[in-house]
């Protein structure tokens, strides 16, 4: 079966053809179903069970999530740019609206960085629901950002490739990962990240699933690749660490177990569903 991470799911209808019908929007927010996102601190409001907070449009909505069984939803700029307390929420957040929290923070953040023309400095203006910018002086037009990473398992021998980097918690290992580069396929970013980061080479890059990471705008792509030798030659600048672990070892570590030799990956992080599936792969 494939893996489900955390962020995957159906989301709510984003209703792209509505987008460039601005009174059709318009309608849609003068519903009495219409509902805006609550916001706190720059990041989409939760209640206590994890699902978002909607309160009353105020009608200063200016960025038109989707229609969730036909209801609008909407929502207005946050004041402020998230801080990095959006992350912490993740834990709390309930997985069936974490797509649409992804979408409303990601696509926040983005206008809150973005308000000028990239190509002729002029202040721009916000089209399409919020799901573009338009410059009134050069008429270009700016889209949402999506920076695609890949993050990959490297095995060898039925063994697998962690790493750790210097701002994990203590006793964390990871899957790598890394941006993909302009010009670059996610197979060739893949091999070269492990490259760069372990001195490993690998063949056989293979896509497993993929999942948005809101802070602000990356594009997770999870993927499998085998290693052509074990011996490890460690970017100190990267990495704290690389080792390689037995499946037992990342069971133990994924169920918990004080005594297993690494700190698994949060739940709500891809790298934890791509162990989950490898563990469950033999
Ligand atoms: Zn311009």
């Amino acid at each position: 079966m494939l893996p489900e991470p955390f962020f995957a799911g159906p989301g709510i209808d984003r209703a792209d053809a509505l987008r460039d019908r601005p009174e059709a929007v318009a309608a849609l927010l003068a519903l009495p179903g219409a509902r805006a996102l609550a916001w706190d601190g720059g990041v989409p409001a939760l209640d206590s069970t994890g699902a978002l907070r909607w309160g009353e449009v105020r009608g200063d909505e200016t960025l038109f999530l989707g229609l969730d069984n036909g209801a609008p939803r909407f929502a207005a700029l946050p004041e402020s740019v998230a801080g990095p307390q959006a992350r912490t929420l993740l834990a709390q957040l309930g997985r069936d609206d974490a797509p649409l929290f992804a979408a409303a923070l990601s696509l926040s953040s983005w206008h809150l960085r973005h308000g000028f023309c990239s190509v002729c400095g002029a202040a721009s203006a916000m089209v399409r629901g919020g799901w573009a910018r338009r410059c009134p002086s050069c008429d270009a037009e700016h889209y949402p950002r999506v920076d695609p990473v890949v993050i990959m398992l490297a095995t060898f021998e039925d063994r697998l490739l962690l790493g750790r980097q210097p701002q994990y918690p203590p006793g964390r290992y990871s899957a790598l990962a890394g941006f993909v580069e302009p010009g670059e396929t996610i197979e060739a970013a893949v091999a070269r990240e492990i490259g760069e980061e372990a001195g490993i080479a690998v063949t056989d890059v293979h896509y497993l699933a993929s999942q948005p990471w809101p802070f602000p705008s990356s594009l997770m792509i999870g993927c499998t690749a085998t290693a052509t030798g074990d011996a490890l030659t460690i970017d100190h600048d990267e990495l704290d660490d690389a080792r390689w672990f037995t499946r037992d070892e990342v069971a133990a570590a994924l169920s918990g177990d004080p005594t297993a030799p690494f700190l698994a990956p949060p739940r709500f992080a891809i790298a934890w569903t791509l162990l989950d599936h490898w563990i469950g792969d033999a």
